[in-house]
């Protein structure tokens, strides 16, 4: 575990009293202060939702940090230590480095919000705040990924344990075209372009790479129309988006175009880029283990949620209820299906280029050792067997006796959409032409 001294300061840390360690970490944090304030003050940034604000002094950070209401008693503990999600570590390891944290607090707060955060997607920079009492307990904490979502977890006074809650608050949807011609490569002809976002750029080349082979087919003058949906919150742009329509035309590639396609459920696995007759783009025969991506731990080192040891998570865990079906990702034999301690009930199928595929905690099998299994067959339901905090499913890839990244391995493959899913495309599809039509006629 690291103590407090062994800590680096490279991020600002800062709590109300406490002096700060360094000249460098003082004017950031001066900076960054008068940033808030200016934002405060100038009505950019103040809270709509705020309720019973006459009765009390204005935090100028509570305010900042969007809470609802600030309850007097509460006011005495409203300092916080900031961290932040840091480059190439996980929640965890972020977590801990956050001045005052012990590895039982780090555990705590990460089995709190594991049922509603992906942990797949912590992105370096996004905002973490500990409250602490004088006992150095934690007694709130809140994850913040931008400037309208936050993941709080308040300790009740009742039960000593903590509750979670949700807020984002109201964006303002806006769509646009982006339009052009290509010189040198897409991703250089969008990478020119300011206004482009480094996340739409990427998620541009991922939706058309899948229909057009860069390598051979791209030339100088082929065009591409692109339709954007991003989210601003009071003027202020929220990182992501959506590309809602990627079309390419190029003298050998010829006319592509690609549209996404959306399921009520944000996590479903259906939620993908598709060609206009319903195909997904991912060009990989790997198929997901299920429904939903809800993925509560990943592939690497990591704090064992039970153990609290540091060891190599060999797998992804998805998290589902009890019951949900797990799907073999490819065809091939199954190599044992069974109860093995800590694993629970445990499927291993074995692939055709010797890849093995580990399916474990399960609740039940549909299948036995020696059956062969579909790419997409249901193998399998849900459960929570074995070592495990709740219903999820541990997936883990395996080539050549090493332990894979289930996640590096190209495996988004949303399989092809038909019946009722085809009619929700199509008409999706129909209002994003009509998307395209009415923007066409303000810029492009
Ligand atoms: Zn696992």
């Amino acid at each position: 575990m690291l103590r407090r001294a062994d800590r680096p300061d490279r991020f600002i840390f800062y709590k109300n009293g406490t002096p700060l360690r360094r000249p460098v970490v003082l004017l950031a944090a001066i900076a960054l202060l008068s940033l808030l304030l200016f934002l405060l003050f100038s009505g950019d940034d103040g809270e709509e939702e705020r309720s019973g604000a006459g009765e009390m002094t204005p935090n100028p950070l509570d305010a900042y940090l969007g809470y609802a209401s600030v309850l007097p008693e509460e006011k005495a503990r409203s300092e916080y230590v900031e961290g932040w999600i840091l480059p190439y570590k996980g929640f965890e390891d972020s977590l801990l480095a956050v001045p005052g944290m012990t590895l039982a607090s780090v555990l705590e707060i990460a089995n709190g919000i594991r049922d509603h955060v992906d942990f797949s997607k912590f992105y370096a920079g996004e905002a973490l705040r500990v409250w602490f009492d004088d006992d150095g307990r934690v007694i709130r904490f809140v994850y913040r990924p931008n400037i309208v979502t936050y993941h709080t977890l308040i300790r009740s006074e009742k039960s000593g344990k903590f509750e979670y809650s949700f807020v984002r608050y109201p964006t303002e949807t806006r769509r646009r075209i982006i339009a052009g011609e290509m010189q040198g490569t897409l991703n250089a002809s969008l990478a020119q372009r300011s206004e482009v976002t480094t996340w739409i750029r990427q998620a541009v080349n991922n939706a058309l790479e899948g229909m057009i082979s860069f390598n051979t087919d791209a030339r100088n003058g082929d065009t591409y129309r692109i339709l954007v949906e991003e989210e601003f919150y009071k003027g202020r742009r929220i990182p992501g988006g959506r590309v809602l329509y990627a079309a390419y035309t190029g003298k050998i590639a010829g006319h592509r175009e690609t549209f996404w396609y959306e399921e009520n459920d944000p996590k479903s696995a259906y939620n993908a880029h598709y060609t206009v007759d319903g195909k997904a783009l991912a060009s990989s025969g790997m198929r997901l283990p299920v429904d939903r991506i809800h993925i509560t731990s990943t592939f690497g080192y990591r704090i064992h949620p039970i153990t609290g040891q540091r060891h190599l998570h060999n797998g992804v865990d998805y998290g589902g209820r009890t019951g949900d079906p797990v799907y073999a990702v490819a065809a091939g034999r199954v190599a044992s299906a069974g109860f093995e301690g800590a694993n629970g009930n445990k499927l291993v199928i074995r692939h055709i280029d010797g890849t093995e595929t580990f399916y474990l905690h399960l609740h039940s099998f549909a299948t036995r050792a020696g059956s062969t299994v579909k790419a997409g067959q249901i193998v399998a339901k849900m459960g929570n067997t074995g070592r495990s905090t709740g219903s999820h499913l541990h997936f883990g890839i395996r080539r050549q006796g090493k332990w894979e990244n289930p996640l590096r391995i190209k495996m988004i493959a949303a399989p092809t959409l038909t019946g009722e899913r085809l009619e929700r495309f199509k008409g999706q599809m129909r209002q994003i032409r009509g998307l395209l039509e009415k923007s066409a006629a303000g810029n492009g």
